[in-house]
């Protein structure tokens, strides 16, 4: 049967650069903070454009420790959407801060610009906005209302690498970008891994410090950090598959391209691709106008496998019942959780399968 992701085939055609880089590291015991992390910061750092990278524990620390390295507290509010991974707006909370959502744009599922001035009060401290499914959200509205109303802009990256926004690489663009190595990300670790990535020496120099502890001379805290370090292992693995991200991303697209060829005229909307971005399709997904959880049963039954990402948006959820929102709130979000389905989109899926997920979904 088709996976919706297959990592051990991608395993597969890297196993040998894999297994050394895993080999190595173990034969040398280097195993916390060892060089393999200081050279994928530094890799990854340039490839974005920036210049500094601090490696961590999870992309979701990597927002908290963004959101700690600004200075975000209790009695701040941070603006983010309510249709994404809640680990984009719990991070707020868990500084003490209220999250604020904004409603997205239904073509490109991002937070949506023109909402953002109705959610600032004197309180807002930042915005961050989630690249979604791997299509960056229209930063330049955005970083001009941060300009204006002095916000930081804190991207949520996780599942952007290497996306382009007007020619600027996703975490170009805000203060922080914020990047998940969590396995099925378009460059994952073989367990939990994060980055943040920034211009500003002051934040490299904070993350740094509060990955251990906050603890610039060892057993010597200079202000309460946390424990959140890349391990040197995922460094290594990380760095065997670093090569490979921009080809495995043209075959995603390559994929992408195939599906919306095929699905467009038809009822399921394929995703809208704005103007002047580089999408790198970490999910494919499409609408379904009606009866969403019956067409990915029928596909289902005829193997193929699909995903809701996501079925609630976070305003609805009980973690954030505390914030007063009700359903109705955020009508595109809300809209957005009944009709999204995301298709198989792989390197390594074959084009017998792109053929059969189309053939599929085109027979209803
Ligand atoms: C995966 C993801 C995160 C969190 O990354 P982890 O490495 O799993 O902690 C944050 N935001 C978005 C949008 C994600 O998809």
């Amino acid at each position: 049967m088709m996976k919706f992701l297959d990592l051990q085939a991608q395993y597969q055609s890297i196993k040998t650069d894999i297994d050394s880089a895993i080999q190595k590291t173990i034969n040398a015991t280097q195993f916390i903070m060892g060089p393999a992390v200081a050279e994928l910061e530094s890799k990854i750092a340039s490839y974005c454009g920036v210049s500094y990278g601090i490696g961590l524990n999870s992309g979701t620390d990597a927002l908290f420790a963004s959101l700690k390295a600004l200075g975000i507290m209790t009695g701040d509010e941070v603006i983010t959407t309510p249709f994404t991974f809640i680990a984009s707006a719990d991070v707020i909370a868990l500084t003490g801060a209220k999250p604020v959502f904004v409603d997205i744009n239904p073509e490109t599922f991002n937070i949506d610009p023109r909402k953002i001035r109705g959610a600032i009060t004197k309180k807002t401290k930042a915005i961050i906005p989630v690249h979604l499914y791997g299509q960056c959200a229209d930063m330049d509205p955005i970083i001009e209302i941060a300009k204006k109303h002095n916000l930081f802009i804190i991207e949520d990256a996780a599942q952007a690498l290497g996306a382009e926004y007007h020619g600027k690489k996703a975490c170009s663009m805000g203060t922080c970008g914020c990047i998940s190595f969590f396995p099925s990300k378009n460059l994952g670790a073989y367990g939990d891994g994060g980055m943040v990535v920034t211009n500003d020496k002051k934040v490299a120099d904070y993350i740094k410090t509060w990955r251990v502890h906050g603890a610039r001379k060892k057993y010597n805290s200079d202000f309460i950090g946390d424990s959140s370090r890349l391990d040197n292992l995922q460094a290594a693995i990380l760095l065997a598959k670093f090569p490979h991200l921009d080809g495995w991303n043209a075959k995603r697209l390559e994929r992408a391209t195939y599906y919306s060829k095929q699905l467009s005229g038809s009822k399921y909307s394929p995703p809208v691709v704005d103007t002047d971005r580089k999408h790198v399709f970490h999910q494919y997904t499409i609408r379904v106008p009606e009866k969403r959880d019956k067409v990915a049963l029928d596909l289902k039954s005829k193997g193929i496998p699909t995903m809701v990402y996501y079925p609630i948006p976070l305003h609805l959820q009980p973690a954030f019942s505390y914030l007063g929102y009700k359903a109705g709130d955020f009508p595109e979000s809300e809209r957005a959780c009944k009709e999204v389905l995301s298709l198989p989109i792989y390197p390594e899926l074959a084009d017998r399968d792109t053929e059969q997920v189309v053939g599929s979904i085109m027979s209803f």
